[in-house]
C-alpha cells in the first residue's frame, strides 16, 4: 500500500487548496483523491461550458433531494462539480466572500481563530485580485480574480434599475460595505474559468512529492483502532488502498463529506447499524444542520441578441462570438451568465443584507434544464441566512449510492415570509424603465400580486442557488462534528476541511469562503 504523509479525499475548493499549501514542503507527501476527472477540457475553461454542465452529467453529480414539502412536494436539483477543481470547475465563478459578520457570528460560537479578522488573511493569500488594490485585497495569490470581459449593456441597465430606485451601486462587494447593486468580479483569467484546480494544482503538478489520482471515488476511510490510517477507494473497476503516516483530510464537499465519514462509520449510531456499518464513532450530529440558499428566479423574454437564447440570430452572433474569444478572450463566450446583481436588505434595521440578487443575462431557467425558443433575460434572489436545517443522511451502506439530501427548504415559516419581501423588492428592480423596457413577457409571474399568490409561487419555483454547507459542523460543544481546528471529534488523525464545516451559512457565495477554509486547514496542520 503506497503511504503519504497526507492524503487528501476530494480536490474541489478547499482540497486542491489544502494540497497545493501542504505540498509546498518538497519533504512532505500528499496524495490527493478525486473521483472526478482532471477538469481542464474547453467546456471547463470556457466560461459559457458552465451551460453545458450544470444541466447535465458533464463533471457534475447532478444529485436531487427528496421530495420537499416547503416546494410542494417537488425535489430539487443539486449539481456538484466531479472533476479536479469540484464546484469550482462548474460554478458561476462569482467572486464573493461573505459579510463580515458571517465570520465573527462564528467566532461568537466559540470557534477561536474564526473571526473577520482571522479569516481576511486568508482571503487576502489565496487571492491575486487584478483590480482592486487595498487593505481588503490580496494580489499575490493562485486564485486570480478580475472583471468580466462581456461587454454586456444589461450590466448597465441594471444598474441604472437600481439607482431610479435609489439603491446604493458598489464596484467591490468584498470591501468596506457588502450592500448595493453591482458587476460581479469573477474567478477568471484572460477569458478562463480559473478554478481551484487551475489556481492552486496545475501550476505544482511537476512537484515529486504531490500525488494526484483522479477517477478515485473514495468509499471508506481505513481506521486502526480510533485512528484514521487510510483511504479505499474504487478506480477502474478494482478496489485499491492509500496510508497515511500523517493525517486524513476530508474535502468532499457539503454533501459527501458526511456522506463519507458515515460509510465509515462516524455518524449517528442507531442509522449507521441499521445499515449494516460498524460503528466507529457515535456522531448524531453528522449530517445535520444542512443549510443552503432558497432561491426564485424572475425569468424574461426579450428580442435582443444581447441576451442568450436560441435563434438564427443568436446563433450566427455566438459563431462570431466563438472567433472573438478564440482571438482575444473577450466577449459573450466569457460570460459567467450571472454577471451582475447584488446585497439588499428586506428591513433597514438589520445588520447586514439577508438577500442577494443575481441577475442573468439568459432565462437559465429551471437549471438551464429548460429552454424557450428566442432570447430572455432573469433574475434570481435568494435568501441568505435562512432559519430551515435539513440533513445529509445514507440511502445506503454502498458507497456508489448517491447521500440522501433533505434541505428542508421553506420548513421554518420565517424563510417564506422573507422570500415574500425579497420577491417584491427584485420585482421593482426588474420593473424598472431601464429593464421592462426589454422584456416582452415575463414567463411565469405576470399575474402574481397578492402575498398569497407570492407565497404559492415561490413554493411552486424555488430552489438552491447552490451553496450546501454544514454538514458537518465546526465548534466547541459537544454535538460538533468538528473543533475550530477541523479535527473530527472522537477519532484521531481526521480532518474535515470543506463547506460542510461551516456552523452557518454566510451571506454570499460559498466559492471563495471554501477556498479561504482550505488555506487556514493547512497553516493549522502544518502547525500541528
Ligand atoms: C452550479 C454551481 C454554481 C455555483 N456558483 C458559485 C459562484 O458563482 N460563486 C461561488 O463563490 N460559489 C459558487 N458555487 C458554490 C461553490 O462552488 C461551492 O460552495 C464550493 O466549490 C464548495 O467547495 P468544497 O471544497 O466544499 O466542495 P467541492 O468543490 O464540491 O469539492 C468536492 C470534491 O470532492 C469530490 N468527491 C466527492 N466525493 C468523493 C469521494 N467519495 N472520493 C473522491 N472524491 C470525491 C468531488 O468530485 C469534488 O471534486 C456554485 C456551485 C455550483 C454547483
Amino acid at each position: 500500500m503506497e503511504e503519504f504523509d497526507y492524503v487528501i479525499i476530494g480536490g474541489g475548493s478547499a482540497g486542491c487548496a489544502v494540497a497545493s499549501r501542504l505540498s509546498e514542503n518538497p519533504k512532505t507527501t500528499v496524495c490527493l483523491l478525486e473521483a472526478g476527472g482532471a477538469g481542464n477540457n474547453w467546456v471547463v475553461k470556457a466560461p459559457m461550458g458552465i451551460a453545458i454542465m450544470v444541466p447535465s452529467k458533464t463533471n457534475n453529480w447532478a444529485f436531487e433531494t427528496v421530495p420537499q414539502p416547503g416546494l410542494n412536494g417537488r425535489k430539487g436539483y443539486q449539481p456538484r462539480g466531479k472533476a479536479l477543481g469540484g464546484s469550482s470547475a462548474i460554478n458561476a465563478m462569482v467572486y464573493i466572500r461573505g459579510h463580515r459578520s458571517d465570520y465573527d457570528g462564528w467566532a461568537a460560537l466559540g470557534n477561536t481563530g474564526w473571526g473577520y479578522e482571522d479569516v481576511l488573511p486568508y482571503f487576502k493569500k489565496s487571492e491575486k485580485n487584478e483590480v482592486v488594490q487595498d487593505a481588503f485585497h490580496g494580489t499575490g495569490g493562485p486564485l486570480n480574480v478580475t472583471s468580466i470581459r462581456t461587454s454586456n449593456p444589461f450590466q448597465e441597465y441594471f444598474l441604472d434599475a437600481g439607482r431610479q430606485l435609489q439603491l446604493p451601486v458598489t464596484s467591490d462587494f468584498n470591501g468596506t460595505d457588502q450592500t448595493g447593486l453591482g458587476v460581479y468580479q469573477v474567478t477568471q483569467k484572460n477569458g478562463e474559468r480559473w478554478s481551484a484546480a487551475r489556481a492552486y494544482i496545475e501550476p505544482n503538478l511537476s512537484r515529486p512529492n504531490l500525488k494526484i489520482i483522479t477517477g478515485a471515488y473514495a468509499r471508506k476511510i481505513l481506521f486502526d483502532g480510533k485512528r484514521a490510517i487510510g483511504v479505499e477507494f474504487g478506480r477502474d473497476g478494482k478496489v485499491e488502498s492509500v496510508r497515511a503516516r500523517g493525517e486524513i483530510i476530508l474535502s468532499s464537499g457539503a454533501f459527501q463529506s458526511p456522506q463519507l465519514l458515515m460509510l465509515s462509520g462516524i455518524g449517528n449510531a442507531p442509522d449507521l447499524k441499521s445499515l449494516g456499518i460498524e460503528v466507529r464513532h457515535h456522531a448524531p450530529a453528522v449530517g445535520q444542520n444542512l443549510q443552503d440558499h432558497i432561491d426564485f428566479a424572475f425569468t424574461y423574454r426579450s428580442k435582443t441578441l444581447d441576451n442568450f437564447g436560441i435563434s438564427f440570430g443568436g446563433l450566427r452572433r455566438l459563431w462570431r462570438e466563438i472567433g472573438r474569444y478564440r482571438s482575444d478572450g473577450i466577449g459573450m463566450i466569457t460570460s459567467n451568465v450571472a454577471e451582475c446583481g447584488g446585497f439588499l436588505k428586506t428591513d433597514p434595521n438589520l445588520q447586514a443584507p439577508d438577500i442577494q440578487l443575481h441577475f442573468s443575462m439568459a432565462t437559465a431557467d429551471n437549471h438551464g434544464r429548460t429552454r424557450h425558443l428566442g432570447h430572455g433575460f432573469g433574475c434570481h434572489v435568494c435568501l441568505l441566512r435562512p432559519k430551515s436545517r435539513g440533513t445529509v443522511m445514507l440511502n445506503s451502506a454502498d458507497p456508489a449510492a448517491p447521500p440522501r439530501i433533505d434541505p428542508k427548504f421553506y420548513d421554518h415559516p420565517d424563510d417564506l415570509e422573507v422570500m415574500v419581501k425579497a420577491f417584491k423588492i427584485t420585482r421593482r428592480i426588474m420593473d424598472a424603465e431601464p429593464l421592462a423596457k426589454w422584456r416582452t413577457a415575463e414567463i411565469y409571474s405576470e399575474s402574481v400580486r397578492s402575498d398569497e399568490e407570492i407565497r404559492n409561487i415561490l413554493r411552486d419555483r424555488s430552489d438552491t442557488v447552490y451553496h450546501p454547507v454544514g454538514t458537518a459542523r465546526m465548534g466547541t460543544d459537544e454535538t460538533a462534528v468538528v473543533d475550530p481546528q477541523l479535527r473530527v471529534s472522537g477519532v484521531a488523525g481526521l480532518r474535515v476541511v470543506d463547506a460542510s464545516i461551516m456552523p452557518s451559512l454566510i451571506g454570499g457565495n460559498t466559492n471563495a469562503p471554501s477556498i479561504m477554509i482550505g488555506e487556514k486547514a493547512a497553516d493549522m496542520i502544518r502547525a500541528a
